[in-house]
Order: structure tokens, then C-alpha cells, then sequence
């Protein structure tokens, strides 16, 4: 197998859908794990983030690998807000990976392909410097090289195969450097301080970054293979991994555990809109969450009782009793007058909008009759037509204005309701 060079791949799984979430950036808990009224932009929903806190101590503990949690409420309760809160409490040591249901099947790949990814990239795998040899051949190398000549914070490149040593100084670039000299070069930044012989480096990465990064290597044998590996790591253009990669991938991290050179993280899957997967879907998480270096899955749904997608039987969310039956539900509730206010001053504050007293309230009563999203939306919408007559200050003509422009779904339904005969069926 060829040999990982992944120190710099870490954090690229986090690169996430945020955008209507950016606000989010904790569970808003205390010490004790009681939620504080209004904390890291999250507001209300008291027991459900009670609940996740639970469960995040749980993950840090490392008692619950291979667990799953069902995050179950109607929508724009803020399951998906509570999912994000977890992510960004659990720092960025722990993996954790966020897919929808759907996109299981719009990926150029087999579902059970695309289930084992989003599994992969929620496992994440310590792995401690295991070159101290050659760590002792680098700090001769230096040596050799004298040292006048390379100062504390330069680079060096070493072909391991030629063994020829290269100066790159403070001009290295990781993109060319990388490129130009291909995977079999070791890079060295010389330490500061005396020259230390031994140096433990813990490189973070996940099982599914290992197989990107080998799974290319093995396909071109030219040379520079590891950074196609890496730039498939940003395009997301992975393609299948043969199974015989992750095998030797698995032998292999086995090994390095059984050596103490590696420890596994597990992460957290979260997949939104669970009731998505179908039947095939659904027992490939129970057997998956069968393995011992399972992470801990995280599921939300708004659906009640439902048809289990690729059958005709209906069950609770749509999800098939052997796995509901292995699931703690977090219930998530509707929001009260004053919660939706205050996200809503929230969602202000995120985006930089001003807004009058009686133009919030207005908002907040859309809100109530509608739906929190869409009270979300009009912010923005609201501050454009504000723009366009030149205020500055958002009022309730506004709010009123854009309220008119885009109907919410019970309006876009009575619509439909209406003039049905002049659609399609
Ligand atoms: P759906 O079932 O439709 O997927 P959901 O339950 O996942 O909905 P979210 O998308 O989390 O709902 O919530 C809708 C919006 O409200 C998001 O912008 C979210 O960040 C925000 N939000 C929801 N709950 C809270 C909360 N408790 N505190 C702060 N913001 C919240």
C-alpha cells in the first residue's frame, strides 16, 4: 500500500452547508449541561438541547460508538440547528459528517457506496509520527547539511528514494513544492531550539481521507498521484473506492493500533431527512452500526408515520422497527411567540440587519401563522425592498411588501387549491 501522506488533509470534511445555520455556533449549555436561555445563538428547545448535551458528554467519554439518536420533530423545529450545535461543540478532533437523505441517490454512485463514505468520513484515525528513524536520518540530514546553512523554520525536501536533500528555505510553497517533487519526497521544517532527535507529531485524519488519497494512488502509479488524491478531497469527485482498498486500509490501521501508533475517533454521521432512505438503506445502518469503529449516527426527521421508502408498510418516521428500535428520540417542539422572536433577533443580528420594534413584532405574528423558516427568509427579502427606497432602517411597509411578493406554503396551497384545473396533473 502506498504509504499516507495526510498531515495537511485534516478539517476538510467540516467544510459544511451552513449559511442558514451560521448563527449556531454551540449548544448554549453550562458546566452542568443546562441549557442557558439564550447561548451560541441557539434559543429555547430546552430539553431537546438538554438532551444532546447528555449525549455529546456521552461521545466524549468515548461510551457510545455505534449508537444512534433520532432527532424527531415537526418542521423548522430546529433539529438540523441542534445537529450543528453538537457539531461545533465537539471541536475539531472529532470527525463529524452531515449528509441529507436524498443525496444518497443523486450521487454518481450505489447507495450502500455513498452510506459507506458518509461513514468513513465520520471515523477519524490519531495517528502518532511513526518515523522516528527516519526523524534520526532527517536530523543528521540537517546536520550534513550544516548548519549555517539551514536555520530553525526552513524546509527541507528529502527524496527518500535518491536520498539527495534539497533546501526549499522559507520559500516553500505546499501546492508546487508538493507537486513538482511527487509523493516519495519527505518534507522537514527544521525545528527551533537545538535539533531534537525524536519528535512525536499526531496527524488527525479520517478513514475515508486515507482511502481518497490511496484509492488515487493506486489507479496512477506516475508519480505526483497523491496530490490528485488530495484535490479529489476538495472537488468531492471521489468516485467508488474498491473494497479491497479499505481492506488493506482497515489491515492496516489494525495493525497500526495493535502497535499503540494509532487510535480511532469516532465521529458523528448526521443525516437529515432519514425517512429518504429506503429499506436497503435502512439495514445497511443496522449492520453498520454493528462495527466496532462505528461512529455515533445522528438522525432527524419531520415525518410522522409514514411509508418506509421501497415498501408498503408505514411505520413511526418512516424508519423500519430494527432500527427505531435501537435509536434514543430527542423530541424537538414548536417554538413560542417569544422563542421565534428571539431567533428572529438573531437571525437580524447574523445578518446585518436593522429593524424597527413594530416590524420585528409584525415578523414574529408572520411567523406564528406561517412558519419560522419563512419568517427567516423575509429578513433579507425585506431588507432589499428597505434598500430600494433608500431607508434605512427596516419598517413594517417592508415587511408587509415582500409578505406579498412571496407566498408561504398555506397561500401557495389555497392558490393551487383554486386554479388546479389550469395545472398539469
Ligand atoms: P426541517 O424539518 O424542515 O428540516 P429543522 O427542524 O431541521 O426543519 P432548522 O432548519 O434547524 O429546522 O430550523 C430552521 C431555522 O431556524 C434555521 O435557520 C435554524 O438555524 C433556526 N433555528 C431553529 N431552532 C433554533 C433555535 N433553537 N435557536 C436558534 N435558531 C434556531
Amino acid at each position: 500500500m502506498a504509504e499516507l501522506k495526510l498531515s495537511e488533509s485534516r478539517d476538510l470534511t467540516r467544510i459544511e452547508r451552513i449559511g442558514a445555520h451560521s448563527h449556531i455556533r454551540g449548544l448554549g449549555l453550562d458546566n452542568t449541561l443546562e441549557p442557558r436561555d439564550i447561548s451560541e445563538g441557539m434559543v429555547g428547545q430546552v430539553s431537546a438541547r438538554k438532551a444532546a448535551g447528555v449525549i455529546l458528554q456521552m461521545i466524549r467519554d468515548g461510551k457510545i460508538a455505534g449508537r444512534a439518536i433520532l432527532i424527531a420533530g415537526q418542521p423548522g423545529t430546529g433539529k438540523t440547528a441542534i445537529a450543528m450545535g453538537m457539531a461545533k461543540s465537539l471541536g475539531l478532533e472529532t470527525p463529524f459528517a452531515m449528509i441529507t437523505g436524498s443525496e444518497i441517490f443523486s450521487l454518481e454512485m450505489s447507495k450502500t457506496e455513498a452510506l459507506t463514505q458518509s461513514f468513513r468520513k465520520a471515523i477519524g484515525v490519531r495517528i502518532k509520527e511513526e518515523t522516528e528513524v527516519i526523524e534520526g536520518e532527517v536530523v543528521e540530514m540537517i546536520e550534513a547539511l550544516g548548519k549555517e546553512k539551514v536555520q530553525s523554520g526552513d524546509v527541507i525536501a528529502i527524496d527518500k528514494v535518491s536520498g539527495k536533500i534539497t533546501k526549499l528555505g522559507r520559500s516553500f510553497s505546499r501546492s508546487r513544492d508538493y507537486d513538482a517533487m511527487g509523493p516519495q519526497t519527505k518534507f522537514v521544517q527544521c525545528p527551533d531550539g537545538e535539533l531534537q532527535k525524536r519528535k512525536e507529531v499526531v496527524h488527525c485524519v479520517t478513514l475515508h481521507e486515507i482511502d481518497v488519497i490511496n484509492s488515487r494512488v493506486e489507479r496512477n502509479k506516475m508519480g505526483n498521484a497523491g496530490t490528485q488524491g488530495f484535490l479529489a478531497l476538495f472537488t468531492g469527485d471521489t468516485g467508488e473506492i474498491r473494497a479491497e482498498v479499505r481492506d488493506q486500509i482497515d489491515t492496516k490501521v489494525a495493525e497500526w493500533r495493535e502497535e499503540g501508533k494509532a487510535e480511532i475517533v469516532p465521529g458523528v454521521l448526521f443525516i437529515d431527512e432519514v425517512h429518504m432512505l429506503d429499506v436497503e438503506c435502512f439495514s445497511f445502518l443496522n449492520r453498520a452500526l454493528e462495527n466496532e469503529m462505528a461512529p455515533i449516527l445522528v438522525v432527524a426527521t419531520n415525518r410522522g408515520i409514514t411509508r418506509i421508502r421501497g415498501t408498503n408498510y408505514k411505520a413511526a418516521h418512516g424508519i423500519p422497527m430494527d432500527l427505531l428500535d435501537r435509536l434514543l428520540i430527542i423530541s424537538t417542539k414548536p417554538y413560542t411567540r417569544d422563542e421565534m422572536r428571539k431567533i428572529l433577533d438573531i437571525r437580524c443580528q447574523e445578518e446585518d440587519v436593522e429593524m424597527t420594534e413594530d416590524a420585528k413584532q409584525l415578523l414574529t405574528r408572520v411567523g406564528e401563522g406561517t412558519s419560522l423558516r419563512y419568517a427567516i427568509h423575509l429578513i433579507s427579502a425585506a431588507a432589499l425592498a428597505c434598500q430600494k427606497r433608500k431607508g434605512k432602517i427596516v419598517e413594517i411597509q417592508d415587511i408587509d411588501r415582500v409578505y406579498r411578493l412571496f407566498l408561504d406554503v398555506q397561500r401557495s396551497t389555497q392558490y393551487l387549491m383554486e386554479y388546479q384545473s389550469q395545472y398539469m396533473n
